[in-house]
């Protein structure tokens, strides 16, 4: 057991946690870590920031790829019939 960082999965599982500040404090600072060395996993969570901002509150379930690509596009649609 090392403490060399989150790997993208775990970052994916903290995310709701990270995003409504309910991480402790260590694993807020590893999660903010992995963020500064991926890119693709701070794009996620500003989109995840996005929704939830938009929303109100994260859909329930985890956000798989294919979540994501749902969202997207409900994101999208949702959009538009605003408009
Ligand atoms: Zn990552």
């Amino acid at each position: 057991m090392t403490d060399a960082g989150l790997r993208c999965i775990e970052v994916v599982e903290l995310v709701s946690a990270y995003i409504d500040d309910e991480l402790d404090p260590q694993t807020r600072r590893r999660v903010e870590e992995h963020l500064e060395l991926c890119p693709p996993c701070r794009v996620y969570v500003e989109q995840v920031r996005e929704t939830v901002l938009t929303l109100g509150e994260l859909p329930a379930g985890a956000l798989s790829d294919q979540a994501v690509s749902e969202l997207e596009a409900a994101f999208r649609a949702f959009s538009r019939g605003r408009a």
